[in-house]
């Protein structure tokens, strides 16, 4: 089980099984060693979890660039 959630206020986006979903369809393959570490966290209990950006965030974000330079800018 794949589970997306916003790497700024939390919030659950999305789950996904694994075996429906390959990480190239994900676009994990283009990602760096060390971006992939940093987005992808397997918690060992067959759970992944993977950090992303929610819609609300992003649009906070591209409203207020200077937010970037937090890590949880909403916490
Ligand atoms: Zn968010």
């Amino acid at each position: 089980m794949m589970e997306y959630r916003c790497r700024y206020c939390n919030h659950l986006i999305g789950q996904i099984e694994d075996d429906l979903v390959t990480e190239l369809d994900l676009g994990f393959h283009r990602l760096t060693p060390a971006e992939r570490r940093d987005i992808i966290i397997d918690d060992g209990d067959g759970h992944t979890h993977v950090k992303v950006v929610c819609e609300s965030c992003q649009e906070m974000l591209e409203r207020n660039p200077d937010l970037l330079l937090l890590s949880r800018p909403f916490q």
